[in-house]
């Protein structure tokens, strides 16, 4: 099977980490930078950076509508820690001039794990990516106060002042962590994330040939009535 395009958002942020690390699961992997680009992938990374920048970006590229509708028609989406924030329908402690793409049933708060812990390290078991733990990289990071009811919560912090905070989810297509897998040179992420994209390709292409199966059909009743 011909593996899945995935492009990754590139108006900031460690775009070239998660190239790679997408290219370490067998996925092609490219930039994308205008809606030209957004429409030829099977699915996108946003990645981490300052969302706040990130938004102002896409709108100043004509990218933050494209994205908007891209993600609401089904796109499938990962994001980041800011891309996580770009993804959430509710963002708190945000300006009031930020813009999102929204898209996933979540309330998130920025910054949240504090200025003493601006950055940290912890091993966090994710649900969907076998093996041991995954090592999560938090760099400024925001967590998940609240998530919907559609939502899947993959991971939580264990231990420490954030005991139990979510930091992994999923919903639908739309898959976020509040930390950096790219830094880690571990890709099972990122697999996570292209084996949904695989997916939703196939379940995509099954829709089109039943639907092309069913306008023939309606054709040749047509025809015969
Ligand atoms: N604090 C950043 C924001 O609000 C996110 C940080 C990151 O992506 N590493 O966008």
């Amino acid at each position: 099977m011909t593996p899945p395009t995935i492009g990754v958002l590139a108006l900031q942020g460690d775009v070239r980490e998660h190239l790679a690390a997408l290219r370490a699961t067998g996925a092609r992997a490219r930039p994308v930078r205008r809606p030209g680009e957004l429409a030829e992938v099977d699915g996108l990374v946003l990645p981490g950076g300052e969302s706040t920048t990130m938004g102002k970006l896409a709108e100043r590229f004509g990218m933050l509508q494209p994205l908007r509708d891209a993600v609401r028609a089904g796109l499938p989406a990962y994001g980041s820690c800011a891309g996580m924030i770009l993804l959430a329908d509710t963002v708190l402690d945000a300006p009031a001039d930020q813009v999102t793409i929204g898209g996933l049933d979540v309330t998130v708060r920025r910054n949240a794990f504090g200025r003493q812990v601006d950055s940290f390290e912890t091993a966090v078991q994710l649900a969907g990516v076998p093996g041991p733990p995954v090592h999560a990289v938090f760099i400024r990071a925001p967590w998940v106060e609240a998530a919907g009811p559609d939502v899947e919560v993959l991971g939580r912090v264990e231990g420490g002042p954030a005991d139990g905070k979510i930091v992994a989810v999923r919903q639908g297509r739309l898959v976020a962590t509040s930390f950096h897998p790219e830094l880690t040179g571990d890709s099972r992420v990122h697999a996570l994330f292209v084996e949904l994209v695989r997916e939703a390709t196939a379940m995509r292409a099954r829709d089109h040939a039943s639907s092309a199966g069913a306008g023939a059909d309606a054709g040749s009743e047509g025809r015969t009535a």
